[in-house]
Formats: C-alpha cells, sequence, structure tokens
C-alpha cells in the first residue's frame, strides 16, 4: 500500500510534518463595499458584488459576529471588499480576535503600532503602465513607499496577458524594496480589450514564473507545481471548473457529487448576512476562473490524490509550504 511515510525520505518527512497539522478553517469577509480605486476588472465591482448588501455601520454588531465566527471554528480571516484600509475600526476588531489577513491596494497604510503582525498583500497589477491603464495609477509608487522593507507584508501580482516576457523588472522593484511578492493570473472580468489568456501566452508566462523563482527565490513565494496548474487549469488529468472548485461557500454549495473543498468556508458580505457564491466573482464563467487562491486550495484538499508518486506528494508539499508562508504559518 502507498503511504505518505513509504514515498518520502527524512528531510521531506519533516516538512510533511510541519504543515500536516495545520489545520486551517479560513473565511472571508467583504470589510466594506467602498473602495479608494475602481480597477477595470476587479470582480467585486464587476459582478456587482458591492450592491447586494448594504454595509453594516454598527462596530458591535461587527464584534459579535466575528465572536460567532470563532467560535463557528473560524482561524483565519481573509478580510477583502473593496478596501478594507477604509474602516480601521473593522479591522482591528477582526486582528483583535483572529489571526487575519488583510488584502488591500496599500495606498492607506496600516499602522503597524496598532497590528504589529498583522498579515497584509499589495494588491499589484503589473508594470506602471498596465496599472494606468486598469487601476487609472501606478499604485507601486505609493504603496511601495508605505510598506517598504515591512516583515509582514507582501505584493500579490496579478499577472495580465500583456507582462508576458515583462515580469522581471516587476519582481525586481519588489526585491529593490525588501518585500516579498506571490504571483497570480488575471481572470479578466470586464473584457478589457488586450487582456484575455491566449494559450500560448499561457504556457510561456509558466516558464516565466518559474525561472523567476529560479532567480528570486528569497523574493518570490511560490512552486512550480502551482505554475503548472494555474496556468494548464489541469491536475491530475482533471479540469479545474465549478465541478472541481474547493472555495464555495459551504452553506450554499449543493453540487452532486460534492467535491473535496474548504471545510466550513463561507464568503460574506459586509451586512454580516449574505454570503457570496465562492472566493471571486459571483458573475465569473468557471471556465475562464484564474483565481490563485482557488487553484492553490484546490491542490490541497486534495491531498489523497497526490499519494501516488513522489514527485505528486512532493508538488502538493511544496503548495501547501506556499500558502503557509503567504499566512505566515510557517518562516519565510
Ligand atoms: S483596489 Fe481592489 S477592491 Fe478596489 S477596485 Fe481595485 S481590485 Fe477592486
Ligand atoms: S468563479 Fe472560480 S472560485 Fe468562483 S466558483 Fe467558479 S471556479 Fe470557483
Amino acid at each position: 500500500m502507498i503511504t505518505v511515510s513509504s514515498l518520502l525520505d527524512k528531510e521531506w518527512h519533516e516538512r510533511y510534518k510541519r504543515i500536516a497539522n495545520l489545520n486551517i478553517r479560513s473565511s472571508i469577509y467583504d470589510l466594506t463595499n467602498r473602495c479608494n480605486l475602481r480597477c477595470k476588472g476587479c470582480f467585486f465591482f464587476s459582478s456587482g458584488e458591492h450592491k447586494v448588501a448594504k454595509e453594516e455601520m454598527d462596530i458591535r454588531k461587527w464584534e459579535d459576529f466575528i465572536d460567532k465566527e470563532k467560535a463557528r471554528g473560524v482561524n483565519l480571516a481573509i478580510l477583502i471588499g473593496g478596501e478594507p484600509t477604509l474602516c480601521m475600526d473593522r479591522l482591528e476588531a477582526f486582528y483583535k480576535r483572529l489571526p487575519t489577513y488583510c488584502a488591500t491596494n496599500g495606498l492607506i497604510k496600516v499602522d503597524r503600532a496598532k497590528f504589529p503582525d498583522m498579515m497584509t498583500g499589495i494588491s499589484l497589477w503589473g508594470g506602471g503602465e498596465d496599472e494606468k491603464i486598469l487601476r487609472g495609477k501606478d499604485t507601486f509608487a505609493i504603496s511601495s513607499k508605505n510598506y517598504a522593507g515591512d516583515p509582514y507584508t507582501y505584493y500579490l501580482y496579478t499577472i495580465t496577458p500583456k507582462q508576458v516576457g515583462k515580469i522581471e523588472p516587476v519582481i525586481k522593484r519588489i526585491q529593490d524594496v525588501g518585500l516579498k511578492v506571490h504571483l497570480q493570473l488575471l481572470s479578466n472580468d470586464e473584457g478589457v480589450d488586450g487582456f484575455h489568456w491566449q494559450p500560448e501566452e499561457l504556457r510561456d508566462i509558466r516558464f516565466e514564473m518559474d525561472d523567476m523563482l529560479d532567480k528570486f527565490p528569497r523574493t518570490v513565494i511560490s512552486c512550480k507545481y502551482y505554475h503548472e496548474v494555474i496556468t494548464t487549469g489541469k491536475m491530475m488529468g482533471r479540469s479545474f471548473g465549478w465541478m472541481e472548485c474547493p472555495s464555495v461557500t459551504e452553506t450554499i454549495d449543493n453540487r452532486k457529487p460534492q467535491p473535496k473543498r474548504l471545510i466550513r468556508f463561507i464568503r460574506w458580505a459586509s451586512d454580516l448576512q449574505t454570503v457570496h457564491r465562492c472566493c471571486t466573482s459571483a458573475t465569473r464563467d468557471c471556465a475562464t476562473c484564474k483565481d490563485g487562491a482557488a487553484h492553490m486550495s484546490w491542490i490541497m484538499v486534495n491531498k489523497r490524490a497526490h499519494i501516488r508518486t513522489t514527485k505528486d506528494l512532493q508538488n502538493w508539499i511544496e503548495v501547501y509550504e506556499m500558502f503557509a508562508k503567504l499566512y505566515r504559518l510557517i518562516p519565510w
């Protein structure tokens, strides 16, 4: 019988043990319906998710809600929106109660005196020119000043098709300001001209991402198996999509057969009652979804399928380690 122990040598087994018991139960919270940017292709605004619920304004209701979430078993709160830093009191309510991750555009600086070790992921959509087209400004110029050298911050770099062959200078800029970076791919939810992926671009960007990992191993938080799965949409011969997606809100997940999924995962709207379909756009065609977190989780929840060969299991461990590093559950 093939087991974890039979596939791994001592060193890999130690790595496996380090992540095997993390038992993460994450959920996602829209902290607000507002943002200080309006990016073309933002899944939140393009799918109308900012209109489905009226934002709860009473901080005590947020505090009670977070306590209930904790009691429900959530041990990692992922805060998105809208722009979470527009609501520092809600941010603080989460941070005081739960391990918290804040996804921000980085234009507003989180006060480290109040949030000393809160993980912060700054969205970045390519080099300055792409950012001006898609987001209206070169956000890096501002966010890098706010967060340079911060040990609890990394860039979440959404690569667009126009970035193929050009990502190295972006990674280098990030390295030069003493931050780290995780890579994902644009899904182009608003159909911006020239920003749809072609098969050959996906092939090329996969190898470029691999190359960046080899060249900047201390800066890029990633692994090659993740690059393979996110660019091909394939894992162990299976295709990513609605019937495989792990990141669907549990309370409305009626899929049959039920795929392997994130246990207790819910994405809450900012009224603290409404839930969204999944971790990203409510209107996105799953066949076009390139969501990095969903692909990463897809691999992670399918451990059993990877207990097949040594290489398959090592791939799974590397993806899990990548996830754990992104939330600093293990050291960088
Ligand atoms: S900064 Fe984020 S939430 Fe705001 S519009 Fe851009 S992608 Fe959407
Ligand atoms: S859009 Fe993506 S994350 Fe959402 S259900 Fe579809 S495949 Fe999953």
